[in-house]
């Protein structure tokens, strides 16, 4: 899965990136790679897996990970080949999720190229050019349906659709903010938009404004508003201080933090947010070899998510013994668990939870 990170040059995206590539390569125990170097993999914090880690003393742990990209070189007109313009939209088209970072900090010292601070502006920029590479390929959409439907009477429900899509779209409003319905989902399926992922606005903030009142910070709330209308979430981060903390040993982090009343990194709450927004959960498995996440969609029944770990898992599938990670802290070790009970049998039409610790049983 991965999550693509644009904005506007000069907004704090590489300065993100960068501390989120280092601060996967500090944290994780993972062997964190720069795939290319706008690609990086990062962990996802999981304090479960670190308090299983510390009950089996595994000799492997394997934390969940993401795919960021950092997708640079947006200008204006980029759906009309300015700058990186298709090279910018074809990154975008390949990620599952976006990480829509928004300038919220003011600098003299570093431009702003539209010359001055303008979070609402700015995401309307970015997304008018997601818009409009949409509408194009919308509207040849609406041509070849237009013709079937001349023949087909069924598919005037889909000229229909398209037509009011577009139409939204016109309106300098993105699909993400369109209210289809479940048919219209289907629909629109086999055509991907680019204004229609899943979106997380990082407000980059200032130090100052960063720890002062959020509900007063008028950047800040500009980014909000448009959020609403999207129902997308917003992070205030500091890419300053996300760039500080980069460096930092688990300790150091954390007394960091303290001082600043944080429980955790921005960075880490982009990652778990990232993660939630692609609708990403972890089941676990733990023994003296490995502890370990592995990732799943919501929704996923237990014989797919034993094909994770090996597709002789999946073909094979008997059961699977599950056990909820909160009830192995609440009965601290899996022998108690087990007497108590709590250490479920769980059949193939089993939907697998959060958190779920796993051992599966299978035929070879
Ligand atoms: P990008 O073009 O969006 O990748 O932006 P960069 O990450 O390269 O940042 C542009 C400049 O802004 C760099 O000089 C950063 O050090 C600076 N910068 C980034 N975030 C902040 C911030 O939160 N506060 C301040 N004052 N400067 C920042």
């Amino acid at each position: 899965m991965k999550l693509g990170m644009v904005g506007l040059p000069n907004v704090g995206k590489s300065t993100l990136f960068n501390a989120l590539t280092n601060a996967g390569a500090e944290s994780a125990n993972y062997p964190f790679c720069t795939i290319e170097p706008n690609v990086g993999v990062v962990s996802v914090p999981d304090e479960r897996l670190n308090y299983l880690e510390n009950m089996y003393h595994p000799k492997k742990f394997t934390p969940a990970v993401l795919e960021f990209v950092d997708i640079a070189g947006l200008v204006k007109g980029a759906s009309k080949g300015e700058g990186l313009g298709n090279k910018f939209l074809s990154n975008i088209r390949e990620v599952d999720a976006i990480v829509h970072v928004v300038r919220c900090f003011e600098d003299p010292n570093i431009v702003h190229v539209d010359g001055q601070i303008g979070p609402k502006r700015d995401i309307e920029t970015i997304n008018l050019e997601l818009i409009f590479s949409d509408i194009e390929i919308l509207e040849r959409r609406l041509s070849k349906s237009i013709k079937a439907a001349k023949a087909d009477k069924k598919l005037q429900g889909e000229v229909d659709l398209l037509e009011r899509l577009i139409a939204h779209l016109e309106d300098g409003k993105t699909a993400r903010s369109f209210d289809f319905t479940e048919d219209e989902l289907e629909m629109i399926k086999q055509t991907p938009l680019l204004s229609n992922k899943p979106v997380i606005y990082a407000a980059n903030l200032c130090e100052e404004d960063f720890s002062g009142n959020l509900e007063e910070n008028r950047f800040y709330q500009e980014v909000c508003e448009i959020a609403k209308e999207e129902n997308a979430a917003v992070l205030p981060i500091c890419a300053k201080i996300e760039e500080d903390i980069a460096d930092m040993d688990a300790e150091e982090k954390s007394m960091f933090l303290a001082e600043l009343n944080l429980k955790e990194s921005g960075l880490d709450r982009i990652i778990r947010e990232g993660y939630s927004l692609l609708g990403l959960i972890s089941f676990l498995t733990a023994g003296s070899d490995e502890v370990r996440a592995w990732t799943i969609t919501r929704g996923t029944k237990a014989p797919r998510a034993a094909g994770k770990i090996h597709t002789d898992f999946e073909k094979g599938f008997i059961r699977a013994e599950i056990i909820s990670f909160d009830d192995l802290v609440a009965c601290q070790t899996m022998a108690t668990a087990k007497e108590k009970g709590l250490v479920r049998l769980e059949g193939k039409e089993y939907v697998m939870q959060d958190g779920d610790i796993v051992n599966f049983r299978f035929n070879v």
